[in-house]
């Protein structure tokens, strides 16, 4: 059937990153799909999910349905790309996430932050971005665990980027399975920012941004990601 889709020369664009590079239709419902995304095309039953990507106009990209919805039906499900402490934190395990009581004892040998024990500072979230702090050779210092600590805002800024850094190298090798865990990864190059709109609206967050998260991956940690900040993805992820 696919064979006779291509030989009408009608192009198939996948349901939810729009490429027609190796798109297939789904032999259910007939909506495209890439190699990358036909893992979240299909909820946990088997049934296809009801929407797809379009854009318009000025709205950008937008979800449409693809057929009747019933009510209280689930349209989609996702794994978090990155999980991490939202940009106003008070002191916090960057593993678990548990709040940093006063008198805490235990600090990550690695960065400095505190965190429950040697297991959470050795966890898979917390490791990513405790190497580029040891590789820059640069320790935080948290002292009051009772307040908001900016040394927490860029965190979840800093494992996107470097997620992203992960999707730059493992191109070449799409059908890895580990990259096909990581299937919004390949959606990251077609969100839009609306960085022009925030900025004008939101200055004082912008400029908090600016402060405590743009800067401070510039200063703190430029040595180990100068090559993400070189391909200017820093402004796009927050
Ligand atoms: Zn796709
Ligand atoms: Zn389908
Ligand atoms: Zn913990
Ligand atoms: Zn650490």
């Amino acid at each position: 059937m696919n064979l006779l889709w291509r030989m009408s020369g009608e192009k198939i664009s996948c349901f939810i990153c729009l490429t027609s590079d190796g798109t297939e239709k789904c032999t259910t419902c007939q909506v495209g799909m890439c190699g990358w995304h036909t893992v979240v095309h299909k909820g946990e039953k088997g049934s296809c999910y009801p929407y797809k990507v379009v854009v318009r106009g000025t709205q950008g990209r937008i979800l449409v349905a693809t057929r009747n919805i019933r009510k209280g039906e689930l349209i989609c499900a996702e794994v978090p790309a990155i999980v991490g402490p939202y940009s106003r934190s008070r002191p916090q395990c960057l593993q678990c996430f548990k709040l940093i009581q006063e008198q805490h004892e235990y600090f990550c040998e690695g960065c400095g932050f505190p965190m429950c024990d040697l297991v959470c500072s050795q966890g898979k979230y917390h490791q990513e971005e405790c190497k580029v702090f040891k590789e820059a050779g640069k320790r935080v210092k948290v002292k009051n665990m009772e307040c908001l600590d900016v040394q927490y805002s860029a965190i979840s800024v800093l494992r996107l980027l470097l997620l992203l850094e992960k999707e730059k190298l493992s191109k070449d090798n799409r059908f890895n399975d580990d990259n096909k865990a990581n299937y919004l990864l390949r959606l990251a190059g077609s969100l839009m920012d609306h960085n022009i709109e925030r900025k004008e609206t939101q200055p004082d967050i912008w400029q908090f941004e600016e402060d405590c998260m743009v800067d401070f991956i510039h200063q703190i940690v430029k040595v180990c990601i100068k090559i993400i900040l070189n391909n200017s993805m820093l402004r796009n992820a927050i």
